[in-house]
């Protein structure tokens, strides 16, 4: 049987905005969200980081969004192998000050971004089973 998801996302201040790379692999083939959610903390696996990470009190949406959750990154693409590369660079996502993601977490679940027109796809683009997740730390 093939384990639980698994990858590595780097994040990285550049200019203006916030470079988001890396991959996750043992993905269903297709598209997934991607968002940060507001903690850090899997108490109760992934359910425990709480909604995507939204300190402006905006509806939920796609990356290209004006009005969306800071931590709406919209899809990623696992291919046939399971495998999706990310590339993200995001102008919302800030590494400093008092809307920095360090210690809130990278969730991998389903997503609609917003245009479900499900009752949720405005608050959580009728998000689904959370496949992964992790937190953003520091590192070397
Ligand atoms: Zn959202």
């Amino acid at each position: 049987m093939q384990g639980p998801p698994v990858g590595t996302i780097s994040f990285a201040e550049e200019n203006d905005y916030v470079v988001v790379n890396g991959t996750v692999s043992g993905l269903t083939p297709g598209k997934h969200g991607f968002h940060i959610h507001e903690f850090g903390d899997f108490t109760n696996g992934c359910t425990s980081a709480g909604g995507h990470y939204n300190p402006f009190n905006k509806e939920h949406g796609a990356p290209s969004d004006v009005n969306r959750h800071v931590g709406d990154l919209g899809n990623i693409i696992a291919r046939r192998n399971g495998r999706a590369s990310i590339a993200i660079r995001d102008h919302q996502l800030k590494l400093q000050g008092a809307y920095s993601i360090i210690g809130r977490s990278v969730v991998v679940s389903e997503d609609d971004l917003g245009l479900g027109g499900f009752p949720d796809s405005k608050t959580t683009g009728h998000a689904g089973a959370r496949y992964a997740c992790g937190v953003i730390a520091i590192s070397k």
